[in-house]
């Protein structure tokens, strides 16, 4: 098998994850606080919009950029919300495949990206496979933007920093004086920022503040798949304004080699989605993260999360991974914070979840704790 495989497979190690998982396959029903993803489904508004636009036979390609209306809607939200005039808009599958684009058009060989570390799995592992190197900065205890560590991060050779907030998986919201002193020191060398805002719409204590409404050379990733509840859509977005614009057409043209286009059925409900209301279940998780928080504080180490859907826990004892072993073979499945971190301290849960299954899984993590 080895002599046919290429290196870049040997950077990239699913070990942790995948010891969780046939972890859990022996249980049955557990209470599942490992999820990505939220547990409610699509708006029945929104599904019409998908059938119709299959029946009416709208399921060949759209242009490689996406679909021209979706575009333009997608830039008046940018101009309306940061004053970006005529942003470089690109439609793409999922946030994953605005990632891949962006590592791909940006990232050399030994240039260095400075991820706060936790962070989201995804990034280290595409920098890798490109001959990229990670720069973690660690951010606990507190999770807050490690601005001064970043600071210090940057050589040479950093290419970018990237900033994920809500944050997957501590659930931290920067708040705008942070994102405004962290454009400070990106400015100073030119670094450009990368912001996931993913979790942009999972915001419960302030208004959503984005780095890209305070500097000019952030790159900003958006997407679909937890507003709405259709992750299996694959809908995100790219986007960026003078003077990277270039960035987003070199994106397009890389995306024109591979994903082609983003689905293109789903384009069109994405349209309606940039405008349709979902506070109330915005509300919903507001509650469930008030639940999470309330349920948990007394008996462990946990930042108040304020946004996405995660709490990142310190586990109690030496090593997170074996209480998380204890977690799941008292049959509720988290995630050891490893899997996030250069550190094996903490554990996340997602609430994604319904509040009974809440209220189970946090008597059970009290009475482990
Ligand atoms: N960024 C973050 C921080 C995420 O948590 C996820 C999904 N888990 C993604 C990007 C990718 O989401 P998708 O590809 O479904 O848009």
């Amino acid at each position: 098998m080895d002599k046919y495989l290429a290196q870049r497979t040997k950077v990239v190690d699913a070990s942790g994850i995948r010891k969780i998982w046939s972890l859990a396959a022996s249980l049955t029903d557990p209470i599942d606080f490992s999820i990505g993803q939220p547990d409610f489904d699509v708006p029945d508004d929104l599904k019409a919009v998908v059938q119709k636009a299959i029946a009416d036979g709208q399921n060949k390609y759209t242009l490689t950029a996406g679909d021209p209306l979706l575009r333009s809607r997608i830039a008046q939200h940018l101009q309306t919300e940061f004053g970006w005039a005529q942003p470089g808009v690109l439609v793409t599958s999922g946030v994953s495949g605005g990632l891949l684009l962006a590592f791909m058009a940006l990232v050399n060989p030994g240039d260095e990206v400075i991820i706060p570390d936790p962070y989201f799995v995804i990034y280290k592992h595409i920098i890798a496979m490109l001959g990229g190197k990670s720069i973690f900065v660690d951010s606990y205890p507190d999770f807050e933007l490690p601005i001064h560590r970043i600071a210090e991060a940057i050589g040479p050779k950093t290419k970018m920093i990237i900033v994920n907030s809500p944050c997957n998986p501590t659930g931290r919201v920067y708040p705008p004086e942070q994102l405004q002193a962290l454009t400070n020191v990106a400015a100073e060398h030119q670094i450009l920022i990368l912001s996931d805002e993913i979790y942009e719409k999972f915001c419960y204590d302030r208004p959503y503040s984005s780095i890209g409404s305070f500097y000019d050379r952030t790159i900003l990733l958006r997407g679909f798949s937890k507003s709405y509840g259709m992750p299996g859509w694959r809908l995100g977005y790219a986007a960026a304004q003078e003077p990277l614009k270039g960035i987003i057409e070199e994106m397009t043209k890389i995306q024109q080699y591979t994903f082609v286009c983003a689905p293109s059925p789903f384009q069109k409900a994405a349209i309606e989605a940039l405008d349709y209301n979902i506070s109330g279940l915005i509300n919903s998780y507001k509650r469930k993260r008030d639940m999470i928080y309330a349920g948990l504080k007394d008996k462990f180490e946990l930042v108040r999360p304020g946004g996405a859907f995660y709490a990142f826990v310190r586990a109690p004892g030496s090593s997170a991974s074996q209480f998380v072993e204890k977690a799941i073979s008292n049959n509720v499945l988290i995630i050891p914070g490893s899997v996030f971190s250069e550190r094996d301290t903490h554990f996340r849960i997602s609430y994604a979840t319904s509040d009974e299954k809440i209220e189970q899984g946090v008597d059970i993590l009290r009475k482990l704790a």
